[in-house]
C-alpha cells in the first residue's frame, strides 16, 4: 500500500501482508519491495479492476515459499 504526498512524491509503503512500514526517503524507498500494480483484464472476474500493492522482501519470500514450482530467476544485467 502506498501514499502520496500532495506534490505527488511517495511518502509512505506498507507492506500489505504484515503491516510494515518501509523505509521511504525523499520519495524512494530504501529496501526491498515487491510492487504489483494489475489491471484485470476482461477473461478474469475482476474485469475493469486494477490491483496495486506491495509486499515487504520477507512476506515475498514467504510467499515464493509455497510455490509448487520454484519462480524463475535470472541475473539482471544493469548497463552503466
Ligand atoms: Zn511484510
Amino acid at each position: 500500500m502506498r501514499k502520496y504526498k500532495s506534490n505527488g512524491e511517495l511518502e509512505t509503503v506498507i507492506c500489505n501482508v504484515c503491516g510494515k512500514k518501509l523505509i521511504v526517503e525523499r520519495g524512494i524507498v530504501r529496501e526491498g519491495v515487491f510492487s504489483v500494480d494489475h489491471a484485470w483484464d476482461f477473461f478474469s472476474e475482476k474485469d475493469g479492476e486494477v490491483h496495486h500493492w506491495d509486499l515487504c522482501e520477507s512476506c515475498y519470500d514467504a510467499v515464493l515459499g509455497t510455490f509448487r514450482i520454484e519462480a524463475d530467476v535470472e541475473e539482471r544485467v544493469e548497463f552503466i
